[in-house]
Parts: structure tokens; sequence; C-alpha cells
């Protein structure tokens, strides 16, 4: 089971759909292999770093991104999370230090996605590919998913007819190579909005922990975005009045507020269309799992690819996606929840069960995601 990294251009046409962290990790892994993919993408560039989704990096990724040198500019970029604390008032009702987890990074760091895509196309740089901006892949069906046709539209309206050998979706969760192939996306919404507020303080802050305090209903969780700038995410729409400010606030930086839905596809492959991140799963970023797991479907289906086994993907990735919509749809119906009898026994159980060694490790094992199989090209311990 070898990396296969390096040696001479291999001649397979590879088209990636999408240039957010799942397919910029596909086309990093599969250049590092040799592959020249092309990897085009509708918008104008990598997100701006102050309009970011995602925030936590965990132990995982790094793994897997430790071969082609991201994880440590990862890391030299991130904040470290040392500690996960659940308060309920001024109550602290779990503290849950992350760095006790095994290997060679702490479960999890925060990073700007925005900033995350940026180093991964500096790297992607390295190969001498770069994302083609403004070019969409169309949803026209695919009518041989063998020997698939597909039609990229440009924004000066310019049209390319291509027949790659693979075509990689990984263009999000309205993805139009799913459309193409004809796929549903079944699952369910939940009625909870989430709502967001990033603030910029005027000094730097603690930035070294992630918070969820409870309410009754509702939480606030707090994360670091950087060393002066925290989230705040909430089920409650009146949370910012709630906010207790570490800081003098300079600047409210972002608000944003989503809906969160839970679906997959199943197979995330047919033929020889493959789908990656948000165009194959969505749920909720309880646990920072989403962008996480679609970097580790496009890793594994650049080592897939490299080995020739890539039509093995989906069934190895189908149980990775399951549990952990599994788990983040446990997560989030417990900071979601309303009745007062069920918010009780959470508040009482849950910083009680914390205390143990083994709910502790499991969560950090979950933290960190390790929870997923281990990527079997890294032989070094995680
Ligand atoms: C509030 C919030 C917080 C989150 N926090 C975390 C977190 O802390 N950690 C975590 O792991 N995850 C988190 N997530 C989830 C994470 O943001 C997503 O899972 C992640 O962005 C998915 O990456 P992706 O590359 O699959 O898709 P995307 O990031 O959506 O990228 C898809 C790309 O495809 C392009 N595209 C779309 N259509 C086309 C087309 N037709 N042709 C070509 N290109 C196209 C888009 O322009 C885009 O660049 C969070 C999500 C939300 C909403």
């Amino acid at each position: 089971m070898g990396d296969g990294a390096g040696g001479e251009r291999k001649s397979k046409f590879i088209l990636i759909a999408g240039a957010g962290p799942a397919g910029l990790a596909a086309a990093l892994e599969l250049a590092r292999r040799g592959f020249a993919p092309r990897i085009v993408d509708d918008g104008d560039g990598p997100v701006p770093p102050e309009e970011s989704r995602a925030l936590g990096v965990n132990a995982r990724t790094l793994t897997l991104l430790s071969p082609s040198g991201v994880a440590e500019r990862i890391v030299t970029a991130a904040q470290p999370i040392a500690h996960f604390r659940i308060r309920s008032g001024s109550k602290t009702l779990a503290d849950v230090d992350t760095r006790q987890v095994r290997g060679r990074f702490g479960a999890m760091h925060a990073l700007a996605q925005g900033v995350t895509e940026r180093l991964l196309i500096e790297a992607l740089a390295s190969y001498g590919i770069a994302p083609e901006w403004r070019t969409a892949i169309a949803a026209e069906p695919i009518a041989d998913v063998l020997a698939p046709v597909v039609t990229l539209r440009r924004a000066d309206g310019a049209t390319e007819t291509l027949r790659p050998d693979i075509v990689i979706g990984a263009d999000g969760a309205h993805s139009a190579v799913r459309k193409a192939l004809g796929a549903g996306f079944p699952g369910e919404a939940l009625e909870a909005y989430f709502h967001i507020a990033d603030f910029r303080y005027v000094k730097p802050v603690d930035a070294q922990f992630a918070e969820i305090t409870l309410f009754d209903p509702g939480m606030i969780g707090r994360l670091p975005v950087s060393g002066d700038v925290l989230r705040y995410i909430s089920t409650r729409q009146d949370f910012e009045d709630r906010i207790v400010h570490p800081e003098v606030v300079a600047e409210k930086v972002w608000v944003s507020q989503f809906r969160i839905h839970f679906r997959h596809v199943e197979p995330m492959a047919k033929g020889n269309v493959f789908l990656v991140g948000d165009a194959a799963h969505i749920h909720s970023p309880a646990g920072a799992r989403g962008m996480n797991l679609g970097m580790e479907d496009g890793c594994w289906l650049a080592w897939l690819i490299a080995e020739g086994r890539e039509q093995e993907y989906s069934a190895l990735r189908i149980p990775a996606v399951k549990q952990v919509l599994k788990q983040t749809y446990g997560l989030t119906r417990l900071i979601t929840m309303e009745n007062p009898l069920a918010i009780a026994t959470r508040n009482l159980v849950a910083p009680l069960l914390l205390r143990f060694g083994p709910a502790r490790r499991r969560l950090l094992h979950n933290i960190a995601g390790y929870d997923t199989p281990k990527p079997p090209w890294i032989d070094w311990a995680e």
C-alpha cells in the first residue's frame, strides 16, 4: 500500500469541479503523486478569510496534509485550541484539555477556511497547478458515467466540452455534478436556525479555548478565529445581547445565519464520476467536521486513484460519512433541545460523564477526527 508520491506526470485526465477545501485537497494529493488534474471553480477566488464558514481543523486532517507540508503551515498560522469548555451561566460544567489526545497534533486548531484554502492553493502552485476561476461545470446529465462528457462554462460565455477519464465533483452542497448524475440528496432539515457573529477586539484576547454556554433553551458557542477575532454561534436570535465580550469590540467582522441539513448521497460515485465533500454530505457544524470530512474524502480518493482502486471509493467512505452524520446529529440534538426536563438532565449528566476518563477520551478521539479509518498510506502512528 504505497504512497505513490512523486515520479513522472501520470497521464490520466482528471477534472475536479470545485476549488473549495475538498477539491483542493484532492488536487494536491493527486499532484503530489504525479498527476496533473485540472481544477475549475465558478467563483472569483478562494473564500475571503473574514467570510469563512469553517474554522476547526482537526488532527486527522493535519495528518493527511503532512506529506504535502501543508499541515505545518496550517499549524503555524492557526490558533491551537487547548481547552474545550461547557458552561451554564457562570458555572463551568466541564473543561477538557484537548492536548491530551494522542498523536503529534492537538485535537483541534482554529484557522479561517479562507486561509486554509489559500495555503492549499499555494502548495498546489508548486506543482504548476492553479484553479481556473469563473469556470463552472454544467449540470447537464452525464449519459455514460464510464466515459463522461462534460461542459465547462466561463464567465465570458465561452464553453468547452471535455472527455476526462475521471470527474471529481467537489462543487459543494448544490453540486452540479451530483445533479448531472441524477443522484438525490436524501435527508432532513432541522427547524432551528443557527446565527453567527464574528467580532474583532481592540486588543488580543484569550484565543486558546472553545466554549459552549448552555441556556434554557439554547446555547452560545465561542470559538477563536484569530488572536483578536472571536466567533459566536447560537441557536438564539437574541444571542448578541447575551455575549460577555472579553475585551472592547473594535468591529463586527461578519454576521450570517443558516439552517442545518443532514443529507448524504449513496453511493458517492457512479462509474468514473466521484463526489467529495459537501457535494456528497452535509450536516451541522457541531463538532467542526464538514470541511475536515471533505478534505479526508479528497485525500482518500487521490490515493485510491493512484493505486488504481478508485472503484472502492464509495464503499470505503460511506461508513465514515454515516459515522460523522450520526455523531453530529446527536450533538446537535443535545445543544438544540427545548424540553426543560431534558435540558435539566443534560446539564446534570454531561458534566458527570465528562469527569470519567473513557468519556473524555472518546470525546477527544472524535473531536480529533480519529473515529474514521486511519489513512493506510501514512506509515507513522497518529
Ligand atoms: C457556520 C458553519 C461553520 C462551519 N464550521 C466548520 C468547522 O469548523 N470545521 C469543519 O470541518 N467544517 C465546518 N463547516 C463546514 C464546511 O464549511 C464545509 O463542509 C466545507 O466548506 C465543504 O467544503 P467543500 O470543498 O466540499 O465545498 P465548498 O467549500 O462549498 O466549495 C465548493 C466550491 O465549488 C464551487 N462550485 C459550486 N458550483 C460549481 C460549479 N457548477 N462548477 C464549478 N465550481 C462550482 C464553489 O464556488 C466553491 O468554491 C462549517 C459550516 C458552516 C455553515
